[in-house]
């Protein structure tokens, strides 16, 4: 793996930036592989990543239609947490913040993970009925969680306003203090490095158009760059999935919807955590580079086009500045959409598929950035063992056939 020392960095800048290793090949595909994952966001990166590291299987490509990255992974707002309500989802999410908390070590890249805290809102009586029932099921399950006063979360929180007489008062809010935010590029280039290390060919420029099933089994795709035959294929193509897996033959349980983020101006340092107001809908927290870095809500219809419009864009910043006043004067710099696939459970589908030996990772909304390394890693020992590791084993397909949800839409309403 190469590593830069400062007289390489210096040399590197007088040589007119021509000496350069690049971070990862860019392979031509070859005919065939054991493994070929579809979608080159953080999840296929890093289930191609733990593939080779975990299970010694490096004859793997991963295929991405755009850009490494492009997808929801460089467009969401990063907030990692895993304060989920059911038994399945804090051992799902609570994985993942553990795996968050190691991963600049594990990938010797920095993916600037920054446990600033998540403090989410509550605004009447039913919120905090809600939260603390969150509260009290996380702490069951060993992830923290706690539940703040008003007063408590402006001293967390000191732009916070929580005058009584605005229109949605604070009248308290859950904290949880290992969640909180990390560099969304950073976490492919990562991933992406590392498995690249280990033999994997990461190929851009590589779009899946149709998918080659045989007698019930995988055998490989086509693509814009020619037929590969492949072993398995892992499906990790996030709002894109149920065109993918409409090439293998059958449907899924998933709608695809924009959601919409923006950036404001950079400023210096004001605000010290991630802060989310279900109620209201906007969740806001500030980048390194100094940006407020603003989540709005999905659009209201099934869509592929991942332009910002301005009515959600006023919705949202019409919720900001209720909270916060002090940023009226802020002005926006950017605003932009991306492609999300939904559940009916809200809750993400990790397993296999009608077809033997296609696999899919999906349905992670409006929040699987958090899940990141958690479900790269769950997935590649499902993908790898052909069976589901214990962690994702209730993340099935069928559960919409049994009924077996896992209704985080139920509980929380909303889910980044
Ligand atoms: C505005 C916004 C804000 C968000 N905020 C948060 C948040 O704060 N916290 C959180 O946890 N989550 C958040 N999310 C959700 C999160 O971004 C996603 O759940 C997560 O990034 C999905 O990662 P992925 O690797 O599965 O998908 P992606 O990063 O989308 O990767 C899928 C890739 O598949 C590729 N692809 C699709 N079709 C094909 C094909 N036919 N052939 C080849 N390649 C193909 C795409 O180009 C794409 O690069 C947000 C999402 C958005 C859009």
């Amino acid at each position: 793996m190469q590593r830069y020392s400062i007289f390489s960095i210096a040399r590197n800048a007088l040589t007119n930036h021509k000496n350069w290793h690049t971070a990862w090949r860019s392979p031509e595909p070859k005919p065939a592989y054991d493994v070929v994952v579809v979608g080159a966001g953080g999840h296929g990166l890093g289930t191609a990543y733990y593939l080779a590291k975990e299970h010694g299987i490096t004859n793997v490509a991963v295929l991405e239609k755009g850009w490494l990255g492009g997808g929801n992974t460089g467009r969401n707002t990063t907030i990692i947490r895993s304060n989920y309500l059911y038994d399945e989802s804090a051992k799902l999410y609570d994985h993942s913040v553990k795996l968050w908390e190691g991963l600049t070590g594990e990938l010797n890249y920095n993916v600037m993970f920054s446990p600033r805290g998540v403090m989410m809102l509550a605004h009447n009586v039913h919120d905090v009925q809600v939260f603390k029932r969150h509260v009290y099921a996380n702490r069951l399950n060993g992830v923290d969680n706690e539940w703040l006063t008003a007063e408590q979360a402006k001293a967390f929180c000191p732009p916070l306003s929580i005058d009584p007489g605005a229109r949605y008062p604070v009248v308290g809010a859950a904290l949880q203090r290992r969640g909180g935010t990390a560099r969304h590029d950073a976490v492919a280039w990562g991933y992406a490095r590392g498995a690249d290390a280990r033999g994997v060919d990461v190929i851009q420029n590589c779009e899946v158009t149709g998918i080659d099933v045989e007698g019930g089994r995988v055998t490989g795709v086509q693509t814009t760059r020619g037929a590969i035959r492949a072993k398995k294929v892992a499906i990790v193509a996030a709002g894109h999935t149920s065109v993918l897996c409409t090439m293998a033959g059958f449907r899924m349980p998933l709608e695809s919807v924009p959601l919409q983020a923006l950036v404001s101006e950079p400023m210096k340092p004001v605000f010290p955590c991630v802060v989310m107001s279900n109620a209201v809908h906007a969740y806001l927290s500030q980048s390194d580079k100094g940006e407020l870095v603003i989540g709005a809500g999905t659009d209201q219809y099934v869509s592929y086009s991942q332009r910002g419009g301005v009515q959600i864009l006023e919705h949202t910043l019409e919720a900001i500045l209720e909270l916060f006043p002090i940023f009226s004067r802020c002005r926006m710099l950017r605003q932009w959409g991306g492609i999300v696939d939904v559940t009916p459970d809200r809750s993400p589908i990790i397993g296999r598929t009608p077809v033997e030996n296609l696999f899919v990772n999906c349905g992670w909304g409006t929040g699987g950035f958090k899940a990141t390394p958690g479900s790269a890693h769950v997935f590649a020992h499902t993908v790898a063992k052909g069976e589901p590791h214990p962690i994702n084993a209730p993340y099935t397909l069928d559960r919409f056939k049994t009924g077996r949800l896992i209704d985080e839409a139920a509980a929380a309403a909303v889910a980044h």
